[in-house]
């Protein structure tokens, strides 16, 4: 009985050496890269319907009115302030 009992100790350890060894691994494979994420502030036009998507700059926030529509000169209002997910 003393052997058995030894044997089965024995077999206890090397189990819990080889899930040790296979969850590291497993750890090391399965840890998910970290998003690249890039804010993206939303600019639409008041008076037409011309919408950019510019880099958000720091003070950004909505109802702010920035820079000019291309199309008719009138004011772009930043309508949307959001961060955007990158794909490596
Ligand atoms: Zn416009």
């Amino acid at each position: 009985m003393n052997f058995d009992q030894n044997t089965l100790v024995m077999i206890a350890i090397v189990v819990v050496i080889v899930a040790t060894v296979v969850k590291t691994l497993l750890d090391v494979y399965r840890r998910p890269k970290e998003p690249v994420t890039v804010v993206k502030t939303l600019l639409k036009c008041t008076k037409c319907d011309y919408i950019q998507e510019v880099d958000y700059q720091q003070g950004d926030f909505i109802g702010l009115l920035k820079g000019k529509c291309p199309k008719c000169s009138s004011t772009l209002k930043v309508r949307g302030i959001y961060a955007i997910e990158l794909k490596k």
